[in-house]
């Protein structure tokens, strides 16, 4: 093991024998297939979905997807380890694919027999990959406010509103879609399924960003949109709690994405400090240079191991994993983004220019702060367990 790897040195941390199987397998993709393109792609603005869906084959379509409705049966730490793997190759890519497992994961726990058969097998092949639609031009961090309507008429719902900041939308092939079909608040709520041909379906303009160029954000805009009842997902005024537990693995899975991000920069400053030289000497001999690479290091494992019981308590069922998950969600990415921004340090004039690869990944890792709940919503969620009311 060298300073950067991983370690598994603690005994009641220790991954097994599959556990590292699985890592080291998703780090060969990321290495192989991700890697080499993830520049390319970010400036070409190209959502890689021939190499996304190649994924299918290495069980990553429905990791946490029970085996008996046809997924992997892996649990969210093997899925935290797969996250953190593939990020090392492109933090886009695996953000996306954890948005589309999330997706995978509540048609399995919340769908129904019909549901299961008739949407889960296509999820678990990639042949059609998901959209998790919560976000609103007036709904972000308050998403219980949300406005886009659900009206039933017959066997039918209708659907009317905007959906803001959608990933994958437009290329995507099912939305999971949260909706008001009741009253105010999140008890009016509810989740529906709709397949991207639905009628009344559009999309806004691929939105330019500061990263996560690998993967497209846009509006998704329900005008008279009808589709089945059957497509709703779980029963009427569910669809809060299906999207917030949802919501609990996708932190867990984008804090991975970050630690994955960063520990590619690490990798890659570790190696430049040995060969670039400076006042006669390489970086690596500098001692304050070599400190600041040692609480890279230190703190990108403090964070994983965190991140890793947060998986592991949401493995278990825990009555506190929503706010262990929150916890690790500002720890992973906020480290995550530090880390990365001080290997582009590191790196001086170099790190800032696009051919070295770090100012893509610290980009990429900016927005992990922000989505699937802004760290500020992070240290709600734990502040309301703290002093016991809602904040
Ligand atoms: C690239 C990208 C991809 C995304 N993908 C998806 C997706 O696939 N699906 C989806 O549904 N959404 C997605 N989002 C949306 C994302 O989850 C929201 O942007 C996020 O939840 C914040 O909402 P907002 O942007 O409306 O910010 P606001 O809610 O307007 O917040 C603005 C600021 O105020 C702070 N704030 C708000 N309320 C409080 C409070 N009570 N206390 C303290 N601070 C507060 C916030 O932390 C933030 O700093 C994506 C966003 C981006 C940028």
């Amino acid at each position: 093991m060298n300073a950067t790897t991983p370690s598994d040195a603690t005994p009641q941390f220790a991954l097994d024998e599959a556990q590292r199987a699985i890592a080291e397998m998703a780090r060969g993709f990321a290495d192989e297939r991700l890697a080499p393109h993830a520049l390319e792609w970010d400036a070409a603005r190209h959502f890689p979905l021939d190499v996304i869906r190649e994924g299918a084959a290495l069980g990553m379509g429905g990791i946490y997807v029970r085996e008996e409705s046809g997924g992997s049966g892996l649990t969210r730490l093997d899925a935290a380890l797969i996250f953190e793997a593939l990020a090392t190759g492109c933090p886009a890519v695996s953000a996306y694919m954890s948005i589309h497992n999330m997706v995978a994961w509540m048609v399995d726990r919340f769908g129904d027999d019909a549901q299961r058969r008739d949407v889960l097998p296509a999820l678990v092949s990639m042949e059609h990959l998901a959209s998790y639609c919560l976000t609103e031009p007036g709904a972000g961090s308050d998403a219980a406010a949300l406005k886009t309507k659900a009206v039933r008429d017959g066997d039918d719902y209708v659907l009317d509103g905007v959906k803001q900041f959608i990933s994958g939308a437009g290329a995507t092939d099912l939305y999971l879609v949260m909706a008001r079909s009741g009253g105010a608040g999140p008890r009016g709520i509810s989740s529906f399924l709709v397949p991207k041909d639905a009628k009344g379906l559009g999309f806004g303009a691929n939105e330019r960003k500061m990263g996560w160029n690998a993967q497209p954000t846009r509006q998704v805009v329900f005008e008279s949109c009808r589709i089945p009842a059957r497509f709703r997902l779980g029963a009427e005024g569910e669809g809060f709690r299906i999207a917030m537990s949802g919501l609990d693995g996708g932190r867990v899975n984008i804090g991975a994405c970050s630690l994955g991000g960063a520990q590619a920069a690490l990798e890659k400053a570790q190696r430049y400090m040995g060969e670039r030289e400076a006042f006669g000497r390489r970086l690596e001999d500098f001692q304050a240079l070599q400190f600041r690479l040692a609480d890279m290091a230190t703190e990108l494992e403090a964070a994983r191991l965190f991140l890793w019981s947060a998986a592991a308590s949401l493995d278990r069922g825990e009555a506190d994993t929503t706010r262990r998950c929150a916890m690790a969600k500002r720890i992973a990415t906020d480290t995550g983004f530090e880390v990365a921004n001080n290997a582009l340090q590191l790196f001086g004039g170099y790190g800032y220019l696009a051919e070295y690869g770090i100012e893509k990944i610290v980009r990429d890792l900016r927005v992990h702060q922000i989505l699937e709940g802004t760290n500020e919503i992070m240290r709600l969620i734990v502040a309301r367990g703290l002093i016991g009311r809602n904040a």
